[in-house]
């Protein structure tokens, strides 16, 4: 079954610890159905120790396959950073890992070049030599150009993850579309993150709903999303980050016996594309050349990206929480000085002071 359990939202109980008897009876679903790709990280609070109790002391280790992820953004140094991969292990207690990820490389902060300085493309190879990982790969957020370039200098990257979903598929920041054709080009497989973008696309604006439910009553949001990542070429798994035993039971609902979309839904898909596209929105493409130079340190891409769940998908209370973690060491966009450095920066000419005030006005307010 192409459908992964991604183990990253977990139900929580009120004391906000993970629900694990909630966690097991999802497991059994999953893995009645004939799911096997579990994906966990190190960073994800509490999932490796609930991967353990949940999945690996209850079932056997051929019984499904288990991804983790080492991440060099939370590492003082390298030997910090490799640490992360004996944790996992004991956390986990899995023995070995069949699918071992860098985590979340991207241009911001030049994130990307933290894995090569400690040293991490080597270190994971060297456990794959040593039998404790079977695969290799990175999960990615950055441009189409680094993609390839990490690709053509990491050959021992077997895969990649990538965030699809059908509305960011032409979107000019995310550009899923051209990181898929990138990864194919160099014939790598694709494990697929935020197929229903952080559960936007499980509930997306009534417009987009509409056409959706008219096409097929029978099939939820987010069934369209996740099927729509699923039917492209060269995917190893599409990860559903489940919440509860009731989101489980819709992913299996049209994923146990998996159907590509067909040309009449992919046309569905289109037209749900086109709207989405023809909302107006901050056609901001994340390049961050703007983002060195400003004196107030206003991280506008990321701000510009809150507000886009504002624009496109009417979620405010969204967009208020990503600009707060956007902003929370500062760098608010009513602190812009109007210094006009960023504008002349920006290659997509935005008008970047106009849409700060804007942004301002809307998720600084009650926040
Ligand atoms: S105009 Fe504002 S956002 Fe742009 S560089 Fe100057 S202070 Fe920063
Ligand atoms: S330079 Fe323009 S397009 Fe690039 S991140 Fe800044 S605002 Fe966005």
């Amino acid at each position: 079954m192409k459908l992964g359990f991604g183990l990253m939202r977990l139900p929580r109980c009120g004391d906000g610890s993970i629900d694990i008897e909630q966690t097991k009876t999802m497991v059994d679903l999953f893995i009645a159905a004939g799911g096997t790709y579990f994906d966990t990280a190190y960073v994800y609070e509490g999932s490796e120790d609930a991967t353990r109790e949940a999945l690996v002391t209850r079932y056997p280790r051929d019984a499904y396959t288990l991804a983790t992820k080492l991440n060099a953004r939370v590492a003082r140094d390298a030997e910090a950073a490799k640490a992360q991969f004996f944790t996992s292990l004991e956390r986990t207690q899995a023995g070995y890992f069949d699918y071992y990820l860098l985590h979340a490389l991207s241009e911001v902060g030049n994130n990307y070049r933290r894995y090569e300085q400690f040293g991490a493309w080597d270190f994971v190879q060297e456990q794959k030599a040593a039998g404790k990982i079977r695969h290799i790969g990175f999960s990615f957020h950055g441009s189409p150009e680094l993609l390839d370039l990490l690709l053509s200098d990491h050959p021992e990257a077997e895969f990649v993850q990538l965030q699809i979903n059908y509305a960011d598929w032409n979107n000019p920041r995310t550009q899923s579309r051209r990181c898929w054709e990138i990864a194919r080009r160099h014939n790598r497989l694709v494990t697929i993150m935020e197929p229903v973008k952080g559960g936007m696309l499980a509930d997306p604006p009534a417009f987009i709903r509409d056409i959706l439910t008219e096409a097929n009553p029978g099939l939820s949001p987010a069934g369209w999303a996740i099927r729509f990542a699923a039917s492209l070429d060269g995917v190893l798994s599409v990860l559903s980050g489940m919440s509860n035993v009731a989101q489980m039971q819709d992913n299996l609902s049209f994923m146990k016996a998996f159907k590509p979309l067909d040309d009449g839904e992919r046309a569905v898909i289109e037209r749900a594309q086109a709207m989405l596209d023809a909302v107006p929105s901050i056609a901001c493409t994340g390049c961050r050349y703007c983002v060195p130079g400003c004196p107030m340190q206003i991280p506008i891409p990321d701000i510009f990206g809150a507000m886009n769940k504002q624009l496109i998908f009417g979620r405010l209370d969204e967009a208020k929480q990503g600009y707060a973690n956007e902003t929370r060491n500062g760098g608010k966009a009513s602190a812009c000085i109007q210094c006009g450095q960023c504008e002349a920066a920006c290659p997509q000419q935005l008008t970047i002071i106009e849409y700060l005030k804007q942004c301002a006005a809307a998720l600084e307010q009650g926040a």
